[in-house]
């Protein structure tokens, strides 16, 4: 499994990090569609691939942006189907609002609108894998995803509160993905925007016993883009924990 880290920030896209987007890219496979979707097609290309899976964690802006991006691509032919899967209200609020004809007045043609099972939690089958998806603690709700395949784990809780039960949805992770939209003594803001801060990111990643953590959604407000979240500074953190860049790909 090859994944790819295409954008890595949370809020708004800075000179380091543009907004949320991880493809897996020899399966056709994306989540969220944040400033970094412009990237995904070339990626793609890349492995000669022209249809796409995108899965929606939520449909806050900084996640969906990017599916306004890639027309020339559509043009093109190079992008030929984009199935965009996600809790039906948030596939309708990006149909009725980021391509309300005063925003974006076109809707590619080649995207398709497939709601997952109104449940708290599920499998979907997709990209030769199973994706479990859970919900989550964030202002209007968003979706904790676990993909497996080939017997690997690959995990990815972004927009969320640290809450105890992730522990147990990424388990034994190969790759346990985490937003930290904060250091350590934010944790007022991080409460009321429904985000976290490092210290109970790591007490996961231990809990799990993730083979590897990497920690994305993070602040562009932060001083220092190599370490915007005080991990050089964290007693004990569990191995294989570092903050995701742009561009990153790791392979399980
Ligand atoms: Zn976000
Ligand atoms: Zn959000």
């Amino acid at each position: 499994m090859n994944v790819e880290f295409l954008g890595t920030g949370g809020y708004h896209p800075d000179a380091h990090r543009h907004t949320t987007c991880v493809l897996l890219p020899d399966r056709g496979l994306c989540i969220d569609a944040g400033s970094a979707f412009f990237r995904a097609p070339e990626r793609l290309a890349a492995h000669g691939v022209t249809e796409l899976d995108l899965v929606l964690t939520h449909a806050h802006l900084d996640h969906v942006m990017g599916l306004t991006f890639p027309l020339a691509h559509i043009e093109r032919g190079t992008l030929t189907a984009v199935r965009i899967h996600g809790r039906r209200e948030k596939l309708d609020a990006v149909r009725e609002h980021l391509f309300a004809c005063d925003l974006f007045p076109v809707l590619p043609p080649i995207y398709s609108w497939h709601p997952l099972p109104e449940k708290a939690a599920g499998t979907l089958p997709v990209a030769d894998g199973l994706l479990h998806f859970r919900e989550q603690v964030h202002p209007g709700g968003s979706l904790g995803l676990r993909f497996e395949t080939g017997g690997k784990r690959f995990v990815f809780c972004t927009d969320t509160a640290p809450a105890p039960e992730t522990a147990a949805f990424a388990a034994d992770a190969d790759l346990f993905v985490h937003e930290c939209n904060f250091p350590d003594g934010w944790e007022d803001l991080a409460t009321r925007t429904g985000h976290s801060t490092l210290s109970p990111v790591l007490d996961l990643a231990r809990h799990a016993r993730a083979q590897r953590t990497l920690l994305v959604h993070v602040s562009p407000d932060a001083a220092d883009p190599a370490d915007p979240v005080g991990l050089g500074e964290a007693h004990d953190p569990p191995p294989g924990a570092a903050v995701a860049v742009d561009g990153l790909r790791v392979t399980l």
